[in-house]
């Protein structure tokens, strides 16, 4: 059991994302159009954290990174490296189940144009507050993107100047934790190029090596 609350479905604390939602609600009836509730297992070995519901995947089913573009790599990732059962996300009742893993956002509500503003981002940080200190001691972090990088580091109470991102750098967190970062694996990213599926792989092998290190001592 989660002790602090780690999501609130009724959130309304952000009044131009809740004024959004229900915007979105109007226009497509049957999209989740709510606050998006992390998922995966309660005492991850891994956490992602990503950035905000996208419009037509996680703000419309309900579950992070699914149905989305910005999901094909990381669900695809998580299933190679052993961390869910099958290959794609595409809905809540598509039987995928995480292993050993579980994904957030660093802002739960759909942002307009996917850029929450920076009070949003502070406003929704004490769920990723509550949320990390909950994780394992042993776990790992990813962060997609600087925004979750930088949600992590205020999650944490920690400079921004203590940890610059940068795509497949481990940072060392005051309570032993590993910060891993990557480019976020969104659509304009992965079309520019910017992430490849290879610099992407090799963020997982990297996590899988700290895992594995931190579990043989
Ligand atoms: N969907 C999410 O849930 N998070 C992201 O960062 C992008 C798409």
């Amino acid at each position: 059991m989660f002790t602090k609350q780690i999501f609130d479905q009724n959130c309304t604390a952000c009044p131009r994302l809740n004024n959004f939602l229900l915007d979105v609600k109007n226009k497509y009836p049957q999209y989740h159009a709510r606050p998006v509730a992390p998922f995966g297992v309660e005492n991850p070995e891994l956490l992602i954290v990503g950035l905000a519901p996208g419009m037509h995947g996680a703000n419309k089913t309900g579950r992070p990174f699914t149905g989305d573009y910005a999901g094909l790599w990381l669900y695809e990732a998580l299933y190679d490296f052993g961390y869910s059962n099958q290959l794609k996300s595409e809905a809540l009742t598509d039987g995928l189940e995480l292993k050993n893993c579980r994904i957030t956002n660093a802002v739960k509500c759909l942002p307009p144009q996917n850029k929450p503003t920076g009070d949003e981002i502070n406003t929704c940080n004490h769920f990723l507050a509550a949320e990390l200190a909950q994780l394992p001691k042993q776990a790992a972090i990813l962060a997609l993107g600087g925004i979750a990088h930088r949600a992590v580091l205020k999650a944490y109470n920690l400079k921004l100047s203590s940890a610059k991102f940068g795509h497949n750098v481990v940072h060392h967190l005051p309570d032993g934790r590993y910060l891993v970062d990557s480019y976020h694996c969104s659509r304009y990213n992965v079309q520019t190029k910017r992430l490849t599926k290879e610099m992407f792989d090799d963020v997982f092998f990297n996590i899988a090596k700290l895992i594995h290190e931190r579990r043989s001592g």
